[in-house]
């Protein structure tokens, strides 16, 4: 199962910062782990995105590019003056936002561009200009957070209430005076923005030898069929039904991770460094209460998810048995999570796959669907694999004056299917955002949008569990789901607590090596998966596996995988079971884009994240699909 992923905003996010976050990159977007394959056909044009409604050619692309760096020198027009007057302070944001405006959808073209030839040297040129002149950009522009925070709640709200421009800066404006404690002397932010690079090198380096440089090992499967493990193999191959094939497979890729435990260590080490000196010099009491400030997320809900969790490791065991029951192991191992437990030769072919998802959207009403029925015909997509492309699948929607773009994977089988389903949920939710809210409030919270992506796709379980003519139909995808819930929550939450863990052992003073972090992550392998009860074996070969996950470097991001799948499941209930009132509800969650904190978004919608409530539900729907699926056993006397 593929499904833990997405590219975090945090480090690059505009959230904390008002629209005028110059001081930070956009991200790619919301990816996955999925994968690319090599090399492809010739491909339909259709399944290839259109960036010409971003830049006509990439001459214009240069041309405007040279336009805003003509511009940097002017940024700092308004410093010292933001205090004068509720014009000034919106004449000055107005032009921030302007200006990011532009560089963010300079940013879409360009790293999308690149994303599609990781190889080719002219990508990581144009990403790298970029770079470079947004962090000019930053640094002209470092005076308006501490002026900001030094005007002061009242002033700040007396301008707000003069003057109505100021409206759709309100909550950036709110949301910097509630993190002034944070931020710092105008002196001090202008060297935080000037070292933001360097603090990514050890991210960088990890993505260039995962990405591009480990010659990834070949094996000959039982098939005769010669399986070369990129990361990209690797989840294909690791599904094998022949046990044989997963435990070759498992045996020469995580052997060659393990070659690189030394390295891999010292760049997440890296990053580690760099998030606890940066939450040290932001003056949070730590790491974790940093990266969830942006959203204005207590460290309650982390805490109490992962305790929740534990707590109930149980029904994960149970998980565990059930599978080694229907694939008739007795001695389960890593090797045996990822196989299907029903055989399927189902196939979800791109046109098919859409046209499914398009049905599953019967409950968000007929506009919803007729809306996605268009833009899904629309060149937003770049579907399938090829060399030098980006592993996994992605939405990437900053660009606010064009439209989202979606990168896939596409491989034609469920798993497929299903990423798609949660791309296009992010995507209609940056469509029905855009719609509805000015620039400044549309860059919604990662927090939020997993929640409609992963509601996409338990709609398409229900919709295919609906249309499903047989039993073992019915088997494959109730198992889907049960997989997903493994894969989403529990996984996630076990990476979380991996990530807390390396964090707080750098905050202790520990020192930090690959070795060490296998030795940590094995101990969570272990516990999470029921090693010492006996439940499945966990060997010394699987434990480097925290050196595969990128997400490690995303900045306590992983958690909200887990928070979505639960807020998925309670919106999809509702739409179930609530009529056109519980429609109406989502669709306004939708429309909110980021016009508020996630939570209070939540709140209206009703849903409250900070109870354990929404997380015990996810487990009790899995020990229900259990119910399901060993009713049908039971019965068939397996
Ligand atoms: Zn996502």
């Amino acid at each position: 199962m593929k499904r833990f992923s997405e590219r975090s905003k945090t480090r690059l996010a505009f959230a904390s910062v008002l629209g005028l976050a110059i001081l930070a990159m956009p991200a790619q977007g919301h990816a996955q782990d999925a994968d690319a394959a090599e090399a492809a056909d010739a491909v339909d044009e259709r399944h290839v995105w259109d960036l010409t409604a971003f830049y006509p050619t990439k001459e214009a692309w240069e041309a405007e590019l040279e336009r805003l760096r003509g511009e940097v020198d002017t940024l700092d027009a308004y410093q010292g003056r933001l205090e004068n007057d509720a014009a000034t302070l919106l004449a000055a944001l107005d032009a921030s936002s302007a200006f990011n405006r532009e560089m963010t959808r300079l940013w879409t073209y360009a790293s999308n561009q690149r994303n599609t030839n990781l190889g080719d040297p002219a990508g990581q040129e144009m990403v790298g200009r970029l770079q470079a002149l947004w962090q000019a950009a930053g640094a002209e522009q470092s005076f308006m957070l501490p002026e900001i925070v030094a005007i002061g709640e009242e002033r700040i709200e007396s301008f707000i209430a003069e003057e109505d421009g100021l409206q759709k800066h309100a909550h950036g404006l709110r949301n910097t005076l509630r993190q002034g404690e944070h931020t710092l002397s105008p002196e001090t932010e202008q060297v935080m923005t000037l070292m933001s690079t360097a603090l990514s090198a050890s991210q960088n380096a990890r993505d260039l030898l995962a990405n591009a440089e480990i010659d990834w090992p070949r094996i000959t499967l039982s098939t005769g069929e010669e399986a070369h493990l990129t990361p990209s193999g690797y989840t294909l191959h690791r599904q094998a039904a022949n046990r044989e094939d997963r435990i070759a497979v498992f045996d020469a890729f995580w052997g060659t991770w393990r070659e690189y435990e030394s390295t891999l260590g010292a760049t997440l080490n890296g990053e580690v460094q760099a998030n606890v000196a940066t939450a040290t010099a932001r003056n949070y009491d730590n790491t974790l209460q940093y990266f969830l400030s942006g959203d204005n997320i207590p460290e309650a809900v982390y805490r109490t998810l992962v305790q929740v969790t534990n707590d109930r490791i149980d029904v994960l065991h149970r998980y565990f048995a059930l599978r080694a029951r229907m694939l008739e192991i007795e001695d389960l191992g890593y090797h045996d999570i990822y196989p299907a437990m029903v055989e399927t030769d189902l196939t979800f072919p791109i046109d098919e796959t859409r046209d499914h998802v398009l049905a599953s959207m019967d409950v968000l009403g007929p506009e919803f669907s007729q809306q996605f029925a268009e833009v899904s015909q629309e060149r937003w997509m770049h579907v399938f694999p090829q060399a030098g492309k980006r592993s996994g699948a992605y939405m990437s929607g900053a660009a606010y004056d064009v439209h989202p773009l979606i990168l896939l994977n596409h491989l034609d089988d469920y798993n497929s299917a299903s990423t798609y389903a949660h791309e296009w949920g992010h995507g209609m939710h940056q469509v029905l955002t855009n719609e509805n809210q000015p620039y400044e409030l549309a860059d919604f919270s990662i927090f939020t949008t997993e929640i409609a992506a992963i509601a996409q796709e338990i709609l398409l379980q229900e919709h295919m569990l609906e249309q499903a003519e047989t039993e073992d139909e019915r088997l494959y995808y109730l198992g889907y789901a049960l997989e997903q819930m493994r894969g989403t929550f529990y996984r996630q939450v076990m990476f979380s607590e991996f990530e807390l863990a390396i964090h707080e052992a750098v905050e202790r003073g520990e020192a930090l090596t690959g070795a060490r972090m296998t030795e940590i992550y094995g101990e969570i392998l272990r516990r999470y998966h029921g090693h010492d009860e006996g439940v499945m074996e966990i060997t010394e070969r699987e434990m480097i596996e925290w050196a595969y996950i990128p997400h490690f470097y995303f900045n306590f991001y992983v958690y909200q995988y887990a928070t979505s799948i639960a807020g998925a499941a309670y919106f999809v209930e509702q739409l179930n079971t609530g009529g056109d009132e519980a429609r109406e509800t989502y669709l306004n969650f939708l429309r909110a884009g980021g016009s508020d904190y996630p939570l209070e978004i939540l709140r209206d919608a009703g849903l409250d994240m900070t109870t354990a409530a929404p997380y015990n539900a996810v487990i009790d729907r899995m020990d229900s699909v259990m119910d399901e699926i060993e009713a049908i056993l039971d019965a068939r006397g397996d």
